[in-house]
């Protein structure tokens, strides 16, 4: 079975995030867990942790059906040591935040060179960072989001991403996300089920689905190849329906939170219902 949602906003509290999950009869959701532009956020309460539970209880969410994501200022590969601690301690606190609320993993993008670094002891630097994080706490795991590759953003083919688990010392509390959009923007074509077959095949050599914990199913306003990082909703991009629908009939994909991230929230509740309606395990339920 496939679990599908969007990430929903968690205005008014992380509980308000499961209720925006639900009215979009979504099965799955991410959310950021604090203000995704901001270093600092108050410290969640108990009371604040038990309302999440309960509403995850009563709209039957499991933790491993939910992906949060972390905040966009983090960068564990940072070539300057005072700016990389600063990011580590803000990523226990991300993980910290997960394990207060009874979830399972974190999804964050690996991290930039900025020019100042090259990139295979930048990948080093990320595993260490991930290393660092995990020692200090528990039950969460590292999700690792492939990227567009813009700018000096590494995590954009398959090889940086194995790099990093190869550098990661507990296996069990390591993963990857896939991003359509970042993989077509990267390179990996997705826009026949050929060109689909051959990407995930690529992955499964490279990573392995073992460790698939998560998708963001978007399609690509830019162009394939062109390393931006631009979604669109689905169909209306330059990767087309033809992947989702793919990816919803393959079950390699069953069981992990497949989340929306494009560009209408207006359609979300539309692009779930289509995505679902193309799921096998649904059809013959
Ligand atoms: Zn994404
Ligand atoms: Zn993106």
């Amino acid at each position: 079975m496939k679990f599908i949602g969007a990430h929903v906003s968690a205005a008014g509290g992380a509980d308000r995030a499961v209720i925006r999950a639900h009215e979009l009869e979504a099965t799955a959701f991410a959310l950021f867990t604090k203000n995704q532009r901001q270093w600092k956020a108050a410290e969640l309460s108990e009371e604040d942790c038990e309302k999440f539970r309960s509403a995850c209880a009563q709209y039957h969410f499991s933790p491993d059906h939910i992906l949060p994501h972390d905040s966009y200022l983090i960068n564990l590969g940072h070539p300057v040591t005072d700016a990389l601690e600063k990011s580590r301690d803000a990523f226990i606190d991300e993980m910290t935040r997960c394990q207060q609320l009874g979830l399972t993993r974190l999804n964050f993008h690996p991290g930039s060179h900025l020019q100042q670094m090259d990139e295979d002891k930048c990948l080093a630097r990320i595993a260490e960072s991930i290393n660092y994080a995990l020692a200090r706490t528990k039950g969460v795991t590292a999700v690792i989001e492939n990227t567009a590759g813009q700018g000096s953003n590494l995590g954009f083919r398959f090889e940086h991403l194995a790099a990093i688990i190869a550098g990661v010392e507990d296996k069990s509390r390591v993963g990857v996300c896939i991003d359509t959009c970042h993989a077509f923007a990267a390179g990996y074509d997705l826009r026949t089920g050929d060109a689909c077959r051959h990407t995930f095949t690529q992955f499964e050599h490279t990573v392995g689905f073992s460790y698939l914990r998560g998708m963001h199913l978007n399609d690509a306003k830019s162009a394939f190849n062109s390393r931006v990082d631009r979604h669109h909703s689905l169909g209306e991009g330059n990767i087309g329906k033809t992947a989702f629908a793919w990816i919803m009939a393959d079950p390699r994909f069953n069981d992990i939170p497949m989340i929306l991230e494009t560009v209408e929230p207006e359609i979300w509740a539309q692009e779930i219902a289509w995505l679902k309606s193309m799921d096998p395990d649904r059809q013959a339920a």
